[in-house]
């Protein structure tokens, strides 16, 4: 219950605090306007109408800066401060809605409508008073907050409705947005009930508060008493005469046991002292730990005892691989020497060729002639020389170099160590790995090999480095230089049946928990794996076919069948699906501007289907197919090349002018590179300028020159057993190569008609098809005819 009274008084704007009524509350008066206003209510009634800002950052605010209800005060002390400030004690009446504002200059002046609040009770008031000042009694014992004596006097006196949410909520610590809500609400209940959500809201945040600080000082309490505890466990040990180390004494043990050299022995003791320093929770232990456990782990002395039997070892070669005849000699030289001479020695051994053709297994057999331990590791992708040397102790997770870390593998010092893909060891800014790989491998200076978190250098010098890689092109040059390459070529389907029928075979029955007889492979089942489910020089892919049938009969044999499973021709599609190379050259067309080309990939020797194609345009020549900077010069060298000869080919001078050229070399997503694709694809313009199609089952390989000459290029044995898999009849290949041939086996050779050709002129009579009724192109065909006959080939064919 309310009346209303209207009134012209001077107002004052407060910066961040509401008046209520019969608070009282001092304050400090400072800004001019409101020291004229406070001098005009003095020298009248003393009465004033104080409200708050909405922004209390603002200076000079007006009215629209300033709350629409403020509360009518009484001054009831002033003190005037040296600095011009006025101190005052002021007691709020009532609240005072702001009507209209009659003057800004040089004070605020309003007017007003007091609200003249008259007690209300009912019981519904009554209840809700209760409870805001049982929420209030509730805060102030969380808070712990010290009320000046009146206002807890009132507290337990006041009777009056009104006044309790007034007076509980002014005594809070709010913000002003929230004391402004409360005064703003005239109406008594609504009143109560806003001052109760608040309470109840503040003292959800005290509880919460006051949880989170409790539970921080038993964490805290834990910690302590487990300090206590521990001094006391020493104590303890120490008086029963127990290891006074206490748990650092298994680190100590193993220092003194794992025979580490004289002066690292020494840097591990003086860690080991720091740490036993350290007060229990130091961040530091657990890398001082860390680096401890990596000293430790090393073989600093134990190595596998050195026994080289050159009999045994060939027999053990012999066993556990087919074929590969130049690598086990080369390699059971190597061992004859290390033998004589007692520890390694001669250049590092690099196996190159493609995926599956042995490398891992032949280094696991040279391990296991020697009677060492056997680690790899794989160098692809590494690009920092981190890797390879480690990171310095104060980086966070820190480790040593992937050399130690295999080092510490093997748990030898000399085991056989194989360092996989080091074609494809990049450097960038951060430091160059080829150059610490050198350092590791280099006899010359690997007995002190200083790895950055080490820190203390390791003998390498009895560790065997064996390295792998696809393709010798991307060996850094500086490691290529102080290594041996020892060339794994690719196998012949004829060795593939051997080693799929003697060595695959067996191996993935065994793996498969399956019994010798249980699973029979005819021959000519192996024949058709190899031939229509496996493209590749190696026989990874074979091994995983075989693994897939091995593993399809183990589960019959699992669920119970107890025949014998004989796998015949018939029964492939069974296990494996539908054939999935079938593609030979056999099945393609002869075609216009598609020449059949021969190239060595990181896959191994590979056919390419190189085609051409000429469409309107200015000039361009287009390559695609992934192809290196090498092969893409040999590219242009090939147009160049067609061009000179446009003449002859009966097409106009200036076909360049008017046409693009675009070269496409598949399987666009693998890597090529290299000049040896020059003939093919010099064949493929022409074919496609001159509209006559290629024979496709003519294969050839050769450097193009300008001039059409054809030099040599490397890798005829894996060129020629991929154009044999893949049904090509005859091969064209540069004279210089006619030696290479030795390297391929003979029953290859027998299917095969070989061309060994000085110039272009020669690959064009032997691979356009041209004709037969007559052309524009017959004086070529002549011209071509001759040269052919001059060259002592057979004769052009139609
Ligand atoms: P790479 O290291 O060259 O990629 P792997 O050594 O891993 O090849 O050879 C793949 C699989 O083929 C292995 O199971 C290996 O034993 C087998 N293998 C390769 N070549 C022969 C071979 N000449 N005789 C017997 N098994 C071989």
């Amino acid at each position: 219950m309310f009346k209303t009274k209207q009134e012209t008084y001077p107002l004052i704007a407060l910066r961040d605090t509401v008046i209520f009524p019969y608070q009282v509350t001092p304050l400090s008066v400072a800004r001019p306007r409101s020291v004229k206003a406070l001098e005009e209510a003095i020298n009248k009634n003393r009465l004033v109408v104080f409200v708050a800002q909405k922004e209390p950052s603002k200076e000079n605010p007006g009215p629209s800066d300033l709350y629409g209800m403020g509360c009518l005060s009484q001054i009831q002390q002033i003190n005037k401060r040296p600095d011009g400030s006025i101190q005052i004690l002021v007691e709020g009446i009532a609240r005072a809605k702001i009507l209209d504002y009659l003057q800004e200059e040089p004070y605020f002046k309003a007017k007003i409508q007091e609200i003249i609040e008259s007690p209300t009770s009912d019981v519904e008031v009554e209840g809700l008073m209760r409870t805001v000042l049982s929420q209030f009694r509730q805060y102030i014992e969380l808070s712990k907050i010290t009320l000046p004596l009146e206002v807890l006097m009132n507290l337990f006196n006041i009777r009056d409705p009104n006044r309790v949410a007034d007076l509980c909520v002014s005594n809070l610590d709010l913000e002003t947005k929230d004391r402004q809500a409360v005064l703003e609400t005239v109406d008594t209940k609504e009143r109560l009930i806003k001052a109760s959500s608040i309470l109840a809201r503040e003292t959800k945040v005290l509880q919460l508060g006051k949880k989170i600080q409790t539970k921080a000082e038993e964490e805290l309490g834990k910690m302590q008493k487990e300090v206590i505890l521990r001094e006391q466990l020493k104590a303890i040990q120490k008086e029963l005469g127990m290891d006074e180390e206490g748990e650092y004494g298994e680190l100590a043990k193993k220092i003194e046991q794992v025979g580490m050299p004289a002066e690292i022995k020494s840097k591990a003791l003086k860690e080991l002292d720091r740490l036993k320093k350290m007060p229990p929770f130091s961040p530091e232990i657990p890398y001082i730990k860390n680096y401890l456990d990596w000293l430790v782990e090393l073989p600093w002395s134990k190595k596998s005892e050195n026994k080289i039997d050159i009999k045994k070892s060939e027999k053990i070669l012999e066993e556990d691989h087919y074929g590969l005849q130049k690598v086990k000699e080369r390699i059971v030289e190597y061992l004859a020497v290390n033998k004589l001479a007692g520890k390694i020695r001669g250049p590092i051994l690099c196996f190159v060729g493609p995926p599956g053709t042995g490398k891992t297994s032949i280094g696991k057999s040279i391990a296991r002639a020697m009677g060492r331990k056997f680690v790899r590791m794989s160098l692809g992708g590494i690009r920092d020389e981190a890797e390879i040397r480690g990171h310095r102790r104060t980086y966070v997770g820190a480790l040593p170099g992937r050399i130690i870390q295999g080092i510490k593998n093997a748990g030898t010092k000399n085991p056989v160590f194989m360092l996989d893909e080091i074609d494809k060891v990049g450097a960038d800014f951060r430091g160059d790995p080829a150059s610490a790989l050198l350092e590791a491998l280099d006899p010359e200076q690997n007995y002190a090999f200083s790895d950055h978190y080490l820190e203390v250098p390791f003998d390498l010098s009895e560790v065997m480095f064996i390295t792998t890689a696809n393709i010798t092109d991307t060996i850094p040059p500086a490691l290529l230089d102080r290594m041996e390459i020892i060339p794994f070529p690719g196998y012949t389907e004829e060795e593939k049946f051997h080693i799929g029928k003697k060595y695959l075979i067996p191996k993935q029955i065994q793996a498969h928990g399956l019994k010798e007889n249980q699973l029979v492979f005819t021959d000519s089942t192996i024949k058709d794996i190899i031939t229509q489910y496996t493209k590749e020089a190696g026989v990874r892919e074979l091994e995983r076919q075989i693994a897939s049938i091995a593993r399809k009969v183990a589960k019959q044999v699992a669920e119970g069948a107890k025949k014998k499973f004989v796998i015949k021709n018939k029964d492939i599609h069974k296990y494996l699906g539908a054939p999935k190379y079938r593609l030979t050259v056999a099945e393609k067309k002869d075609e216009i501007g598609l020449a059949t080309g021969l190239a060595v990939t990181e896959a191994g020797g590979e056919v390419l289907f190189i085609e051409s194609t000429l469409m309107p345009g200015k000039g361009k020549l287009i390559l695609t197919g992934h192809l290196g900077e090498v092969m893409k010069e040999s590219a242009q060298a090939a147009v160049s090349y067609a061009r000179t000869i446009a003449k002859e080919l009966d097409v106009k001078n200036n076909f360049y002018d008017k046409n693009d050229i675009h070269i496409h070399v598949p399987a666009g997503a693998i890597p090529k590179d290299g000049p040896s694709a020059g003939i093919a694809m010099a064949t493929s313009v022409v074919s496609a300028l001159t509209k006559v199609p290629v024979k496709r089952e003519v294969g050839m390989t050769g450097e193009i020159t300008l001039r059409g000459r054809v030099l040599e290029i490397g890798g005829v044995k894996e060129k020629v057993l991929a154009a044999h898999r893949a049904g090509v009849k005859e091969v064209i290949l540069p004279k210089d190569n006619k030696k290479d041939l030795e390297d391929v086996p003979k029953h290859i050779k027998k299917d095969l008609k070989f061309y060994f050709v000085e110039h272009m002129n020669e690959v064009l009579a032997l691979a356009l098809k041209f004709p037969h009724k007559k052309s524009g192109l017959d004086d070529y065909k002549k011209f071509l005819a001759k040269q052919l006959l001059l060259s002592q080939h057979v004769p052009l064919s139609q």
